[in-house]
Protein backbone atom coordinates (compact mmCIF):
# COMPACT_ATOMS: atom_id res chain seq x y z
CA UNK A 1 0.00 0.00 0.00
CA UNK A 2 1.23 3.36 -0.68
CA UNK A 3 2.16 4.79 2.67
CA UNK A 4 2.86 8.66 3.14
CA UNK A 5 6.44 9.27 1.37
CA UNK A 6 4.45 7.58 -2.46
CA UNK A 7 1.47 9.53 -1.46
CA UNK A 8 4.17 12.54 -1.20
CA UNK A 9 5.29 11.89 -4.16
CA UNK A 10 2.23 11.96 -5.61
CA UNK A 11 1.13 15.35 -4.40
CA UNK A 12 4.24 17.28 -5.06
CA UNK A 13 3.74 15.95 -8.83
CA UNK A 14 0.17 16.72 -9.03
CA UNK A 15 0.31 20.09 -7.32
CA UNK A 16 2.34 21.18 -9.86
CA UNK A 17 0.70 19.99 -12.92
CA UNK A 18 -2.81 20.28 -11.76
CA UNK A 19 -2.76 23.95 -10.08
CA UNK A 20 -5.29 26.13 -12.27
CA UNK A 21 -6.44 23.26 -14.36
CA UNK A 22 -9.93 22.95 -14.91
CA UNK A 23 -11.73 19.59 -15.00
CA UNK A 24 -13.50 19.20 -18.43
CA UNK A 25 -15.41 15.94 -18.32
CA UNK A 26 -15.45 12.78 -16.08
CA UNK A 27 -15.33 9.32 -17.48
CA UNK A 28 -16.57 6.76 -14.40
CA UNK A 29 -15.88 3.46 -15.89
CA UNK A 30 -15.77 1.84 -12.72
CA UNK A 31 -18.78 4.09 -10.89
CA UNK A 32 -18.18 1.89 -7.55
CA UNK A 33 -14.82 3.68 -6.78
CA UNK A 34 -16.89 7.10 -6.80
CA UNK A 35 -17.85 6.98 -3.01
CA UNK A 36 -20.24 10.06 -3.19
CA UNK A 37 -23.59 10.30 -4.62
CA UNK A 38 -22.66 10.26 -8.78
CA UNK A 39 -24.74 12.59 -10.11
CA UNK A 40 -23.95 15.12 -7.36
CA UNK A 41 -19.76 14.10 -7.88
CA UNK A 42 -20.30 15.07 -11.64
CA UNK A 43 -22.42 18.18 -11.45
CA UNK A 44 -20.08 20.16 -8.79
CA UNK A 45 -16.63 18.39 -10.37
CA UNK A 46 -16.75 19.28 -13.99
CA UNK A 47 -15.77 22.55 -14.83
CA UNK A 48 -14.42 23.20 -11.34
CA UNK A 49 -10.61 24.49 -10.98
CA UNK A 50 -8.07 22.82 -9.27
CA UNK A 51 -6.81 25.04 -7.00
CA UNK A 52 -4.02 23.26 -4.53
CA UNK A 53 -3.30 19.28 -4.14
CA UNK A 54 -1.97 18.08 -0.41
CA UNK A 55 -1.64 15.06 1.69
CA UNK A 56 -3.22 13.76 5.36
CA UNK A 57 -1.76 10.58 5.86
CA UNK A 58 -2.43 8.18 3.39
CA UNK A 59 -4.70 10.77 1.42
CA UNK A 60 -4.52 13.27 -1.14
CA UNK A 61 -6.78 16.08 -1.37
CA UNK A 62 -7.67 18.36 -4.11
CA UNK A 63 -9.16 21.80 -3.96
CA UNK A 64 -11.81 22.93 -5.90
CA UNK A 65 -12.60 26.51 -6.58
CA UNK A 66 -16.25 25.74 -5.81
CA UNK A 67 -15.42 25.25 -2.22
CA UNK A 68 -15.11 21.29 -2.78
CA UNK A 69 -12.71 18.89 -2.23
CA UNK A 70 -11.79 15.64 -4.21
CA UNK A 71 -9.91 13.37 -1.56
CA UNK A 72 -8.07 10.30 -2.86
CA UNK A 73 -7.43 6.78 -1.03
CA UNK A 74 -5.23 4.61 -3.39
CA UNK A 75 -5.69 1.80 -0.69
CA UNK A 76 -3.29 -1.40 -2.01
CA UNK A 77 -3.17 -0.57 -5.58
CA UNK A 78 -4.44 2.88 -6.41
CA UNK A 79 -2.27 4.99 -9.06
CA UNK A 80 -2.94 8.43 -10.57
CA UNK A 81 -1.46 9.11 -13.52
CA UNK A 82 -1.07 12.04 -15.62
CA UNK A 83 -0.40 12.59 -18.86
CA UNK A 84 -0.10 16.04 -20.80
CA UNK A 85 -1.82 15.46 -23.93
CA UNK A 86 1.45 16.10 -26.13
CA UNK A 87 2.79 13.28 -24.09
CA UNK A 88 -0.10 10.83 -24.47
CA UNK A 89 1.96 7.32 -24.73
CA UNK A 90 -0.86 5.24 -25.31
CA UNK A 91 -0.23 3.38 -21.89
CA UNK A 92 -3.53 4.46 -20.77
CA UNK A 93 -6.85 3.89 -20.34
CA UNK A 94 -5.51 0.46 -19.53
CA UNK A 95 -8.10 -1.98 -18.17
CA UNK A 96 -7.54 -0.43 -14.71
CA UNK A 97 -8.31 3.26 -15.63
CA UNK A 98 -11.71 3.46 -13.64
CA UNK A 99 -12.35 6.81 -13.53
CA UNK A 100 -10.51 9.33 -16.00
CA UNK A 101 -10.70 13.26 -15.65
CA UNK A 102 -9.89 15.47 -18.81
CA UNK A 103 -8.80 18.79 -18.58
CA UNK A 104 -9.93 21.69 -20.60
CA UNK A 105 -5.94 21.74 -21.73
CA UNK A 106 -6.61 17.93 -23.37
CA UNK A 107 -4.66 16.90 -20.27
CA UNK A 108 -5.95 13.74 -18.61
CA UNK A 109 -5.72 12.15 -15.22
CA UNK A 110 -5.85 8.04 -14.60
CA UNK A 111 -7.02 7.00 -11.72
CA UNK A 112 -5.98 3.32 -12.19
CA UNK A 113 -6.86 0.42 -9.91
CA UNK A 114 -6.31 -3.30 -9.94
CA UNK A 115 -7.69 -4.66 -6.68
CA UNK A 116 -10.23 -1.59 -6.75
CA UNK A 117 -10.08 -0.87 -3.31
CA UNK A 118 -9.15 2.74 -3.44
CA UNK A 119 -11.36 5.36 -3.91
CA UNK A 120 -12.50 8.97 -4.49
CA UNK A 121 -14.82 11.48 -2.56
CA UNK A 122 -16.27 14.71 -3.09
CA UNK A 123 -16.56 16.83 0.11
CA UNK A 124 -17.48 19.97 1.50
CA UNK A 125 -15.40 21.72 3.66
CA UNK A 126 -16.87 20.99 6.58
CA UNK A 127 -16.69 17.24 5.80
CA UNK A 128 -13.25 17.11 5.20
CA UNK A 129 -12.43 18.96 8.31
CA UNK A 130 -13.98 15.86 9.90
CA UNK A 131 -11.65 13.30 8.13
CA UNK A 132 -8.73 15.37 8.51
CA UNK A 133 -9.72 15.43 12.25
CA UNK A 134 -9.35 11.19 11.82
CA UNK A 135 -5.29 10.88 11.86
CA UNK A 136 -2.95 11.67 14.66
CA UNK A 137 0.49 14.16 13.80
CA UNK A 138 2.07 14.48 10.57
CA UNK A 139 5.56 12.60 11.45
CA UNK A 140 7.02 14.99 9.45
CA UNK A 141 5.59 18.29 10.52
CA UNK A 142 8.09 20.86 11.68
CA UNK A 143 5.99 20.76 15.63
CA UNK A 144 6.05 17.04 15.21
CA UNK A 145 8.94 17.00 18.27
CA UNK A 146 10.31 14.22 20.01
CA UNK A 147 8.49 14.65 23.51
CA UNK A 148 5.36 13.81 21.09
CA UNK A 149 6.22 11.44 19.63
CA UNK A 150 7.68 9.74 23.14
CA UNK A 151 4.10 11.09 24.91
CA UNK A 152 2.26 8.82 22.10
CA UNK A 153 3.82 5.23 22.76
CA UNK A 154 5.91 5.35 25.62
CA UNK A 155 2.98 4.34 28.02
CA UNK A 156 1.68 2.09 25.50
CA UNK A 157 1.44 -1.35 26.47
CA UNK A 158 1.61 -3.78 23.17
CA UNK A 159 4.07 -4.00 20.61
CA UNK A 160 5.97 -1.26 19.30
CA UNK A 161 5.27 -1.63 15.37
CA UNK A 162 2.20 -2.31 14.70
CA UNK A 163 1.79 1.03 17.27
CA UNK A 164 3.12 3.22 15.08
CA UNK A 165 1.17 1.98 11.76
CA UNK A 166 -2.09 2.84 13.84
CA UNK A 167 -3.39 6.25 11.34
CA UNK A 168 -4.92 7.73 14.90
CA UNK A 169 -1.79 7.94 16.86
CA UNK A 170 0.82 9.04 13.70
CA UNK A 171 -0.38 9.90 10.47
CA UNK A 172 1.25 8.05 7.27
CA UNK A 173 3.48 5.29 8.41
CA UNK A 174 2.05 1.83 6.83
CA UNK A 175 4.07 -1.60 7.12
CA UNK A 176 7.15 -0.63 5.07
CA UNK A 177 8.21 1.93 6.95
CA UNK A 178 7.82 0.78 10.53
CA UNK A 179 9.53 -2.33 9.38
CA UNK A 180 12.62 0.02 8.33
CA UNK A 181 12.73 2.81 11.42
CA UNK A 182 12.03 -0.47 13.50
CA UNK A 183 15.42 -2.04 12.11
CA UNK A 184 17.20 1.43 11.68
CA UNK A 185 16.54 1.95 15.67
CA UNK A 186 17.47 -1.71 16.63
CA UNK A 187 14.36 -2.70 18.26
CA UNK A 188 12.74 -5.91 17.22
CA UNK A 189 9.16 -5.17 15.66
CA UNK A 190 7.47 -6.80 18.93
CA UNK A 191 8.82 -4.95 21.78
CA UNK A 192 6.12 -3.84 24.45
CA UNK A 193 5.98 0.41 23.91
CA UNK A 194 6.58 0.23 27.31
CA UNK A 195 9.52 -1.50 27.45
CA UNK A 196 11.61 0.56 25.52
CA UNK A 197 13.95 3.03 27.06
CA UNK A 198 14.09 6.90 26.30
CA UNK A 199 17.09 6.74 24.44
CA UNK A 200 15.51 4.13 21.79
CA UNK A 201 12.91 5.80 21.54
CA UNK A 202 14.79 9.25 20.19
CA UNK A 203 16.65 6.64 17.58
CA UNK A 204 13.24 5.96 16.47
CA UNK A 205 12.24 8.99 16.13
CA UNK A 206 15.27 9.99 14.12
CA UNK A 207 14.87 7.35 12.01
CA UNK A 208 11.54 7.20 11.75
CA UNK A 209 11.82 11.03 10.47
CA UNK A 210 15.15 9.97 8.57
CA UNK A 211 13.75 7.20 6.47
CA UNK A 212 10.64 8.87 5.42
CA UNK A 213 12.47 11.78 4.07
CA UNK A 214 14.75 9.92 1.94
CA UNK A 215 11.81 7.27 0.80
CA UNK A 216 10.51 10.72 -0.29
CA UNK A 217 13.35 11.56 -2.52
CA UNK A 218 13.72 8.31 -3.78
CA UNK A 219 9.97 8.84 -5.10
CA UNK A 220 9.19 5.66 -2.85
CA UNK A 221 8.94 2.24 -2.57
CA UNK A 222 7.24 0.30 -5.96
CA UNK A 223 5.32 -2.83 -4.33
CA UNK A 224 2.45 -3.81 -5.51
CA UNK A 225 2.42 -1.76 -8.27
CA UNK A 226 3.02 1.59 -7.24
CA UNK A 227 3.60 4.13 -9.63
CA UNK A 228 4.08 8.11 -9.44
CA UNK A 229 2.26 10.86 -10.98
CA UNK A 230 4.37 10.31 -14.14
CA UNK A 231 3.87 6.50 -13.93
CA UNK A 232 7.42 5.62 -13.02
CA UNK A 233 8.63 3.41 -10.16
CA UNK A 234 9.95 4.89 -7.20
CA UNK A 235 13.71 4.09 -6.23
CA UNK A 236 13.05 3.41 -3.05
CA UNK A 237 13.15 -0.85 -3.04
CA UNK A 238 16.74 -0.63 -3.18
CA UNK A 239 17.33 0.78 0.05
CA UNK A 240 14.76 -0.83 1.95
CA UNK A 241 17.24 -3.40 4.87
CA UNK A 242 14.49 -5.34 6.07
CA UNK A 243 11.28 -4.99 4.17
CA UNK A 244 10.54 -7.74 2.09
CA UNK A 245 13.68 -9.40 2.58
CA UNK A 246 12.98 -12.65 4.83
CA UNK A 247 15.03 -15.39 4.15
CA UNK A 248 17.39 -13.10 2.71
CA UNK A 249 21.10 -11.50 4.32
CA UNK A 250 21.13 -8.43 6.77
CA UNK A 251 22.44 -6.33 5.12
CA UNK A 252 24.41 -4.83 8.17
CA UNK A 253 25.16 -8.28 9.94
CA UNK A 254 24.72 -11.06 7.17
CA UNK A 255 22.06 -12.87 9.51
CA UNK A 256 19.00 -13.90 7.65
CA UNK A 257 16.13 -11.66 7.46
CA UNK A 258 12.93 -13.64 9.67
CA UNK A 259 9.54 -12.27 9.58
CA UNK A 260 7.08 -12.69 11.61
CA UNK A 261 2.96 -12.09 12.17
CA UNK A 262 1.58 -9.27 14.36
CA UNK A 263 -2.35 -9.34 13.53
CA UNK A 264 -2.75 -9.31 9.87
CA UNK A 265 0.24 -7.83 8.75
CA UNK A 266 3.95 -9.47 8.23
CA UNK A 267 6.92 -7.63 10.10
CA UNK A 268 10.26 -7.72 9.24
CA UNK A 269 13.31 -7.93 11.11
CA UNK A 270 16.77 -8.91 11.66
CA UNK A 271 17.57 -11.22 14.66
CA UNK A 272 20.65 -10.12 15.84
CA UNK A 273 20.81 -6.27 14.88
CA UNK A 274 17.34 -6.23 16.43
CA UNK A 275 16.76 -6.45 20.04
ZN1 LIG B 1 21.56 -7.73 11.07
Amino acid sequence: MPELPEVETIKLQLDRLLKNKIIASVELRLPKQVKSDKKKFLKLVIGAKIKKVFRRAKILIMDLDDGYHLVFHLKLTGQLIYQKISRQSGNYPNKYSHIVFNFKTGDRLFFNDLRQFGWVKLVSANELKNILQEFGPEPLAKNFSFEKFYNIFAPKKTAIKPLLMEQIFLAGVGNIYASEACFCAGILPTRRADKISTLEYRKLYQCLRKILKFAIQKKGVSAENYLDALGQEGEMVKYLKVYGRAGEECKKCGSNINSVKQGSRTSFYCPKCQG
